[in-house]
C-alpha cells in the first residue's frame, strides 16, 4: 500500500490499452498491439515516467491454439487467475449499460522490468457478485464475441477505466490511447470540462479535452477501425449520452472510434514514418506524428548476447544507444558463438515441441507473428517446385508460428494449408510449426533463427516490432519496404529488402530470388561478411529501434509538452 500511495501522489499520464502483454502467464494479450504496450510500460517503469498502465482483466484470455491432425487451429479459452498475479483494490465504480448498473473492481499488478523499475498496472474486472450473471463476462475474452460485447469492453474500459483512476485517488492530466479501443473516455471528459455559458447553457470546450488526450493509431486502413452503429450505441448508453455531440465527434455513418479518439486528442501520432503518410491521406486536415515503434531490449535480448553486451557497456539496457559501436568492440567468435547458443536452444525447442530434427549447421529461416491475411504468412510457398530446387542446392530450414483469430477463418484456411505444404515436404524441406506463439515462446524462436522473414503487403503493416527483437539479436531480417523496415534497412547491412516487384513479378519471385543469389550464398561461403551484418544489425537498429527511445519521445513531445 506505501507503493500506491508513492505511485498516487507522481502518477500523471494514463495509458490504456485493449491488450497488454505484461508477462506470458498472464493472458492479457493476442500480439504486437499488446506486446508494444508492454515493453511500452517495461521502458516507462526503467525511465521512472509517472505512468499508470490501464487494462481490462481478461480472465479467459484470448485463445489456446491446438492444431488438429490436418492442421486445423481448435480455439479453446485461455484461462489464467489474477489472484496468482495481482492484488484485488478496495475501490468500485459502475458504468452504465443497457440500463443496467455494471460494477468493475480494479486489480493491481506492479510490473517489473528485467531492469528493477516498477509501474503500476490496472486490470478491470466486471465478474464481481453485484453484478448481472451477463455483464460478469464483460471483461473475460480478449476480441471475443459480436460487436455489442466489443462496444461493451470499450465502455468499460475508456469510461471506467477513467472513473477507477478517479476513484483510487490518481490525478491524471494526460491520457494516452493506445489504438482506439478506449476512446470513450472523451465523453466523461468533455461532461467534465463542461463550461456554463453565461445565458446558463451548457457548452463543450474541445480544446481543453485535447490538451488532456495522447492518440496513438496502429491501423493503416480504414476497414481495420472499430465502427459501431448508432441504433447499438443508443441501446447500450441508453440516454446517458448526447448521441448528436457524438455524432459530431466521431462520424456520421457511425461511431467510428479512430475519428473519435483523433477528435479529442491534441497529439495523434502514427507508429512509423511510413504510417503516418497514410494515416494524413486517410484523414486529411489532422496533424498526425510519427513516433516508430520499438522494442524493450532488456527483454527481448538473448541471455548470450546480453552477456556480450554487458562486456563492452554496462548501461547498454537503460541507454541502448551505446549499442551504436558494437559493430567495432564485438569480436566475431563471441557474437557466431552467442549466436549458436541461442540457435541450439530453438532446436531444442523445435524437437520438444514437433519431434523435428533441426540441423545447428543449416541456414534457419523464421516466421512468426498472428496469421492474418496481409502478413502474408503463405508467400514463401507460393512455387512448390521452387522452394524444393533451392533447398537442393543451399538447405535451408524454416520455423513458423501464429494464432488465427477465432473468426478468420482465412487465417486459420492458411496455418492449415501450410500444414500441409510442411507434410508435403516432409522427405525433402525441414519446416516446422510450432502451436501456441506466445511471447515466451518468441524469446526463444526469435533470436535463435539466422534469417527473419516479414512479409506484409504494403502499407498495411503500421510498424511491426518482431524484427527489432530479431536485429538486437544479430538475426538478419528479409522482409517487404513496410512500416519500420523502411526506415530500419540499410541494404546489404543491416538484412535485405524485398523490393516492390517489377512488372508481372511477384514479391514471392523477389523473395526466391533473393534467397537463391544473395541470402544463402552468403551464409554458406562467406561467414566473415555474414557476421559483418549481425554485428551491424544491432549496432545501427538496436541504439534507435527501441521504447527506451519512443518513451522518451512521447515524455517531451506528447504526455509533457
Ligand atoms: C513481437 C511479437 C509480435 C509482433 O510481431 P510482428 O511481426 O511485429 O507482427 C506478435 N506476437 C508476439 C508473441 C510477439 O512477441
Amino acid at each position: 500500500m506505501a507503493l500506491i500511495n508513492s505511485m498516487l501522489t507522481r502518477t500523471k499520464v494514463a495509458y490504456l490499452s485493449m491488450e497488454i502483454a505484461i508477462r506470458p502467464e498472464m493472458h492479457t494479450y493476442s500480439g504486437g498491439l499488446g506486446i508494444l504496450a508492454g515493453d511500452t510500460a517495461r521502458s516507462a517503469a526503467d525511465l521512472q515516467l509517472p505512468v499508470v498502465f490501464v487494462t481490462l482483466v481478461m480472465r479467459q484470455g484470448y485463445l489456446k491454439q491446438t492444431l488438429d491432425a490436418t492442421g486445423w487451429q481448435d480455439d479453446a479459452p485461455d484461462p489464467w487467475d489474477p489472484t496468482d498475479w495481482a492484488t484485488p483494490l478496495d475501490a468500485m465504480v459502475a458504468v452504465r449499460i443497457e440500463g443496467r448498473v455494471v460494477w468493475i473492481r480494479p486489480w493491481l499488478h506492479v510490473l517489473q522490468s528485467p531492469l528493477g523499475g516498477r509501474i503500476p498496472v490496472v486490470l478491470l474486472d466486471t465478474n464481481i457478485d453485484q453484478n448481472d450473471p451477463a455483464d460478469r463476462t464483460i471483461t473475460d475474452t480478449l476480441y471475443g464475441g459480436d460487436t455489442t460485447y466489443r462496444l461493451k469492453q470499450e465502455i468499460v474500459l475508456g469510461i471506467g477505466g477513467m472513473r477507477i483512476l478517479e476513484a483510487l485517488g490518481f490525478a491524471i492530466s494526460v491520457y494516452h490511447l493506445n489504438e482506439g479501443h478506449a476512446a470513450l473516455l472523451g465523453l466523461p471528459l468533455i461532461a467534465r470540462l463542461q463550461r456554463n455559458n453565461r445565458n446558463g447553457q451548457q457548452s463543450f470546450d474541445l480544446e481543453r479535452v485535447r490538451e488532456r488526450c495522447v492518440f496513438t493509431t496502429h491501423t493503416p486502413v480504414e476497414a481495420g477501425h472499430d465502427k459501431f452503429d448508432y441504433g447499438l450505441v443508443s441501446h447500450l448508453f441508453g440516454d446517458s449520452i448526447d448521441i448528436d455531440q457524438l455524432r459530431e465527434l466521431a462520424g456520421h455513418d457511425g461511431l467510428n472510434m479512430t475519428k473519435l479518439a483523433m477528435n479529442v486528442s491534441g497529439y495523434v501520432n502514427g507508429v512509423a514514418r511510413r504510417h503516418a503518410e497514410t494515416t494524413k491521406r486517410m484523414f486529411p486536415g489532422y496533424e498526425i506524428s510519427a513516433v516508430t515503434n520499438g522494442v524493450h531490449v532488456p527483454t527481448w535480448t538473448h541471455p548470450s548476447f546480453a552477456r556480450l553486451f554487458q562486456s563492452v557497456t554496462t548501461h547498454w539496457g537503460h541507454e541502448p544507444e551505446l549499442l551504436v559501436n558494437a559493430d567495432q568492440q564485438l569480436r566475431d567468435e563471441h557474437v557466431w558463438g552467442a549466436h549458436m547458443q541461442a540457435k541450439g536452444e530453438l532446436i531444442e525447442l523445435v524437437r520438444e515441441r514437433t519431434g523435428v530434427e533441426f540441423d545447428p549447421e543449416v541456414a534457419t529461416i523464421g516466421f512468426a507473428r498472428r496469421m492474418t491475411g496481409y502478413k502474408r504468412p503463405s508467400l514463401l510457398f507460393q512455387d512448390l517446385e521452387r522452394l524444393v530446387a533451392i533447398n537442393k542446392e543451399q538447405p535451408f530450414q524454416l520455423v513458423m508460428a501464429g494464432k488465427a483469430h477465432p473468426r478468420d477463418n482465412t487465417g486459420k484456411e492458411t496455418i492449415r494449408d501450410i500444414h500441409a505444404r510442411i507434410a508435403s515436404l516432409k522427405a525433402e524441406v525441414r519446416m516446422a510449426f510450432l502451436p501456441g506463439y506466445d511471447m515466451a515462446m518468441a524469446k526463444t524462436l526469435v533470436p535463435g533463427v539466422d534469417i527473419w522473414l516479414n512479409t506484409p503487403l504494403p502499407p498495411l503493416e503500421a510498424s511491426g516490432t518482431s524484427g527489432m527483437k530479431a536485429a538486437l539479436n544479430g538475426v538478419l531480417n528479409l522482409s517487404t519496404l513496410d512500416g519500420w523496415w523502411e526506415e530500419g534497412y540499410l541494404e546489404g547491412a543491416t538484412g535485405w529488402s524485398i523490393g516492390d516487384p517489377a512488372h508481372g513479378d511477384s514479391h514471392a519471385d523477389a523473395l526466391y530470388g533473393l534467397l537463391e543469389k544473395t541470402v544463402l550464398p552468403l551464409y554458406y561461403d562467406d561467414r566473415p561478411k555474414w557476421i559483418w551484418m549481425m554485428k551491424q544489425s544491432i549496432s545501427k537498429i538496436a541504439p534507435y529501434f527501441n521504447t527506451q527511445r519512443m518513451m522518451r519521445r512521447y515524455a517531451t513531445e506528447a504526455y509533457f509538452r
